[in-house]
């Protein structure tokens, strides 16, 4: 028997999606028999004459891109609008990804395929917050997925963290793949001879290599001229990477040391004491591959240390067990770091088993010219978006944002749901953001199907959002922008042997693009 109509009715899936379409799909529902009611509301939802669900992204880096992909894949109705502070699309990819990394760079097609696709667009120079603000996007929109990531770095928060001298590893990644916020940033790397990086993750060692690297085996990649310049003139010594616990527990990860430690006529200098474990440390190794597989590289690049003592040859040494207490001024340049001075540490169980540092409250300062802090990304919160600024994230659960940060009283926000780095912190590799992805867009599906979505109402999306821009005059970037100024950058390269040569400023790229 079919089943009676106020039964469906009462379903919170239809409760607000009362259109002819509705009762249309309602006669079929009733003469069909079928399924359950939630297998037909998808039916329903995905019908290509029902009211398009009008989805904005933004952030077009990895997260943003699978974001905008799975949506597109999961429901034919979907127009999918990617937003982005910058003219270019791609985020980590194309300003975070190393240059000498190509390889990471080939998800660039697919995200590619995203942006071009028929119900897509990419529409660049929109910065949330101020071109337009959240709320504005949630009238615009059924959906807003925020996965703008994390652009801000944090903070060591002692003292003179303020000296020149001293810049976040995010400052320099952008700077050396040209990003048009760091194209001023000028590390006069010609009279420098010691560089101190702060962390030993990976973005740490992506620094550690352009600072080591030959110059001619960077000269081919899509290196930003400017930085290919100023490597060339670099007097960098060395490079020491410090760590404030063990070499068992260095964050990075075993194929990018490799590639560190296999660096071209590069000394390595690891003290072989830092190398002896505890049995907590032996309970890491044991049991966690990619720590094991780290130590056993560390411990191999003692083993095989090179004993010449060629003083022009350059040095890649790893500090272990050293928190940074505070940056010396100089003495010869006021103002400028000279050194950083060291806390010795050890390591306890913090009660969970993880090893925490600890201050042994005894210093050593180690002289240098430059200091990168390479010591975690930050996400930065927008006006009406909750926010816990303790762990840098947006208070979610599977991506639904949550009303507020403090937990007991917070409900999920309707149509507002995050991704990425902005929802789970700063870590994970490009493709770690596909599940992330999958994640958010399964609980936008559930919210669709459980009716929590108000999408029957119409939603203005792409045109509304252009009206309310052009009446602000923001210089759109749309994706055919984007395509003139890859053209242009890849005519650029491809004068140099390079596979682009990127514009490294906001009005080259806004003038190119023709914005
Ligand atoms: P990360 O992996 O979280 O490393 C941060 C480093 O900073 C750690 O060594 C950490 O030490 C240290 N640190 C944090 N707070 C500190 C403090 N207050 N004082 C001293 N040291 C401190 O972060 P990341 O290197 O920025 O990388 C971000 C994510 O991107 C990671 O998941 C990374 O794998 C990924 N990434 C991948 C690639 C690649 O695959 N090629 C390239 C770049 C980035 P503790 O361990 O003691 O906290």
């Amino acid at each position: 028997m079919a089943r009676k109509p106020n039964f469906i009715l009462a379903h919170p899936a239809f409760s607000r999606v009362r259109t002819p379409h509705f009762d249309a799909m309602f006669r079929v529902i009733r003469r069909s028999r079928c399924g359950s009611i939630n297998r037909i509301f998808r039916q329903y939802s995905d019908s290509p004459s029902a009211e398009p669900l009008r989805v904005c992204v933004v952030g077009s880096g990895p997260a943003g891109c699978y974001a905008a992909e799975k949506m597109l894949k999961r429901y034919e109705t979907a127009r999918v609008d990617v937003i982005d502070r910058l003219a270019t699309p791609f985020g980590l990819v194309r300003s975070g990804v190393a240059p000498d990394h190509p390889e990471t760079k080939i998800v660039l097609n697919q995200f590619t395929r995203v942006c071009r696709h028929e119900r897509c667009s990419f529409l660049g120079n929109i910065s949330l917050g101020s071109s337009v603000s959240l709320p504005e996007l949630q009238d615009l929109y059924h959906v807003v997925i925020l996965a703008y990531g994390a652009e801000s770095d944090r903070a060591l928060g002692i003292q003179g963290e303020d000296l020149a001298g001293i810049y976040s590893a995010r400052e320099f990644v952008w700077w050396y793949n040209g990003h048009p916020d760091c194209s001023d940033f000028n590390p006069d790397l010609k009279d420098i001879e010691i560089v101190v990086i702060l962390g030993q993750g990976n973005v740490a060692l992506d620094a550690a290599r352009i600072l080591l690297r030959p110059t001619e085996e960077l000269s081919c990649t899509d290196i930003a001229n400017h930085a290919i310049v100023s490597l060339r003139e670099s007097s960098v010594r060395k490079v020491k990477m410090a760590g404030r616990r063990g070499p068992a527990q260095a964050a990075c990860t075993a194929k990018e040391l490799r590639e560190v430690l296999g660096i071209n006529d590069l000394r390595i200098n690891i003290k072989e004491s830092d190398l002896v474990t505890t049995p907590a440390d032996e309970e890491v190794l044991k049991n966690d591959r990619i720590r094991r597989r780290v130590y056993e590289l560390l411990s191999k690049a003692v083993a095989s240390k090179s004993s010449g003592d060629n003083s022009s040859q350059r040095e890649l040494e790893f500090i272990f067990f050293r928190k940074p207490n505070m940056f010396l001024d100089s003495n010869d340049r006021p103002g400028h770091v000279s050194a950083v001075q060291f806390e010795k540490t050890a390591l306890r169980d913090d009660g969970s088993g993880k090893q925490m540092a600890i201050g042994t409250g005894e210093f050593e300062d180690t002289e240098c010219q430059m200091v990168l802090k390479s010591i975690g990304y930050k996400s930065i919160s927008v006006k009406g978006l909750p926010f816990d600024h303790r762990a840098g994230v947006v208070p979610n659960t599977r991506g639904r944002v949550l009303s507020d940060a403090s937990g007991n009283s917070a409900v999920p926000v309707e149509g507002l749901y995050v991704c990425g780095w902005l929802k789970r912190g700063p870590t994970g590799i490009i493709a770690t953001n596909l599940y992330c992805a999958e994640e958010t867009v399964s609980s936008i599906s559930e919210d669709i199907d459980r009716g929590v979505l108000a999408r029957s109402s119409q939603k203005p999306g792409t045109a509304g959002l252009l009206e309310l821009l052009g009446s602000r005059d923001v210089r759109v970037v749309p994706y055919s922008g984007w395509e003139k100024i890859d053209a242009e950058e890849k005519r650029l390269g491809a004068l140099q042997n390079k596979p682009r040569e990127k514009l490294t400023t906001w009005n080259e790229l806004l003038r190119v693009a023709g914005a």
